[in-house]
């Protein structure tokens, strides 16, 4: 093990000599930048929500983007990327040494045309980003395979679900995160195998149960005591009422939770690991809403990974990847973003079927490649070990992409949701910020306080309203999908836009940071890693204590 100063932060963090041995396997050089750092790096690259309208560069009609309409770049529709209209083997170019790489690389990436939104085989939801196979979707994000779904992120196999995160397999489910296997909940978090939940938290095959937490074949409780269903059915009822009703229930949900007894980490079927959010993961450390992982570590949001680290948005059985933002598949992948069944590449953006290279981008199939070029075998493995020389020279090779090459500004990608920071401060480290986002401001034709406070009150007319949101006044409307499901499980309207509901969601998940802590069961002394901060409120438990007391 080795401590190390990050070039970014100038803070202290650990190289384990398993880190090493990776490092070797995958053929780079050990980081200069601490794992929040380099994590921060590959969240620049992705801007998961905030959807553009402007035209196709190539056959100019409008299309829905990841891009705005001053970002620097040319940009296709799906369409146009994918077809043979253009060739971006056209715009290939031999390297020149009297520059650096990423002169260069800044160079070819304002030439060629980028794919607009990273949305496949979705039918009627264009409005989504990082998704693939939904079917009616509206406004959701890095979810595949779901129906009807509305303002959501993170979703996969769900029907009919609105403003949840972290759901699987589930239905009809309202306000949920972290739920798997859910019929008719609400207001829930962490509960699986459920169904007519209401704010109720990590409850396992129960029915019918509100305001209870830690719950295991539970039915007809309240406040984990247990009633009849006619008072179950009258408490819901109560707490449906209206606004006011639920709102008032929220906080006693707050202060429910602040006295619950917690596992110190969401950990199903895991050994060696450390990080949260996790199930079915083998040896490695900092793991973060991964599955099935082995000897993996520094991960965010992957599935199936194998021998990696440091790698982000990295689906279907991929292995040997290092600072990857975005893979599927694939091997010895290095350092690059959006690489999809792709081998040996490194700082490569946007690619398929891709072998081989360095520096490229918007590639669709190609072998031994630099800067969108092709070379034969010999001549790419000659100017390869080159470039990567020069670029060890200057501590460049084995980075991710500085923050200077992002094709997004700080506010538009997924950094902002994890590491917030005003536009001043962001403007100061020398990040991009876009003044304009999406939206209006001001052109409500409604009032909050005019918007019936149940459902039972709204008519269709609702769709035509532009309303205002409480928070940060931004204007967002209704839409008739969403109408019809308030009205099917009897919701009022929500009072904010999607965005600021979005980030309401997030902040009742934990954050990436690890503490070390005790158990706070009397008597036991078991130490662990978890994303609870010592000052917060929760009653934290080691596995086994937590095991005694909720199974
Ligand atoms: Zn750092
Ligand atoms: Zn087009
Ligand atoms: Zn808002
Ligand atoms: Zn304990």
């Amino acid at each position: 093990m080795t401590k190390e100063i990050c070039k970014t932060c100038s803070k202290e963090f650990v190289i384990r000599d398993e880190d090493l041995v990776f490092y070797e396997q995958v053929k780079t050089v050990p980081p200069i930048y601490c794992p929040e750092c380099r994590m921060a790096r590959r969240l620049l690259f992705r801007n998961e929500r905030i959807l553009y309208k402007r035209p196709c560069d190539l056959c100019k009609k409008d299309m829905i983007t990841l891009y705005s309409p001053e970002s620097l770049y040319k940009v296709y529709c799906h369409d146009c990327w994918w077809s043979d209209d253009w060739n971006p083997k056209s715009f290939g170019r031999d390297y020149d040494f009297s520059k650096t790489f990423f002169e260069q690389y800044k160079k070819l990436q304002k030439e060629v045309p980028r794919l607009g939104l990273a949305a496949f085989k979705n039918i009627q939801s264009d409005y989504t980003n990082g998704s693939a196979e939904n079917k009616d979707c509206y406004l959701i994000f890095a979810s595949d395979y779901n129906e009807e779904c509305l303002y959501s992120r993170l979703l996969q196999r769900d029907k009919q679900c609105v403003d949840c995160a972290f759901l699987h397999e589930s239905e009809l489910c309202y306000e949920c995160i972290d739920c798997r296997k859910c019929f008719k909940c609400m207001f829930s978090e962490q509960c699986r195998d459920s169904s007519d939940l209401l704010f109720c938290y990590n409850m396992r095959n129960s029915q019918n149960c509100i305001l209870s937490t830690n719950g295991r074949n539970a039915s007809n409780s309240i406040l984990n005591i247990k009633y009849t269903k006619e008072e179950f059915e009258k408490k819901k009822k109560e707490i449906l009422k209206d606004y006011e009703s639920i709102e008032k229930a929220k906080k006693e949900f707050v202060e429910l939770k602040k006295n619950t007894i917690r596992k110190f980490t969401m950990q199903t079927k895991c050994h060696n690991v450390t990080g949260d959010y996790i199930h079915n993961c083998y040896d490695g450390v900092e793991l973060f809403d991964t599955f099935d992982a082995k000897n993996c570590s520094y991960m965010k949001d992957t599935e199936k990974p194998i021998d990696s680290m440091d790698c982000n948005n990295y689906y279907y059985n991929p292995h040997f990847g290092y600072n990857i933002m975005g893979a599927l598949e694939g091997s010895m992948l290095r350092n690059s973003a959006f690489v999809f069944y792709s081998n040996e590449v490194d700082y490569c953006d946007m690619c398929y079927n891709l072998a081989n290279a360095i520096g490229c981008i918007s590639i669709r199939k190609g072998n031994y490649m630099i800067l969108n070029k092709e070379y034969e075998k010999e001549s790419f493995d000659k100017l390869r070990t080159q470039i990567i020389a020069e670029m060890k020279k200057e501590k460049d090779y084995g980075q991710f992409f500085p923050p200077e090459i992002a094709p997004f500004a700080y506010n538009e990608s997924l950094i902002n949701d994890f590491y917030p920071l005003t536009k001043d401060e962001a403007i100061k480290r020398g990040y991009r910020w876009q003044e304009k986002t999406t939206g209006t401001y001001g052109k409500e034709t409604i009032k909050n306080e005019d918007i019936p406070k149940s459902i039972s009150g709204v008519d269709e007319n609702i769709l035509d309203e532009i309303l205002v949101c409480s928070d940060c006044n931004k204007n967002y409307k209704i839409i008739r999908a969403e109408l019809e499901f308030y009205k099917r499980i009897n919701l009022p309207l929500p009072q904010k836009d999607f965005e600021c509901r979005h980030n309401d969601r997030m902040k009742k998940r934990n954050g990436m940071k690890l503490y070390h802590r005790s158990c706070m069961k009397e008597g036991c002394t078991n130490e662990f890693e978890t994303t609870y901060a010592p000052d917060r409120p929760e009653i934290i438990y080691c596995e086994s204590c937590y095991q005694q007391e909720v199974y």
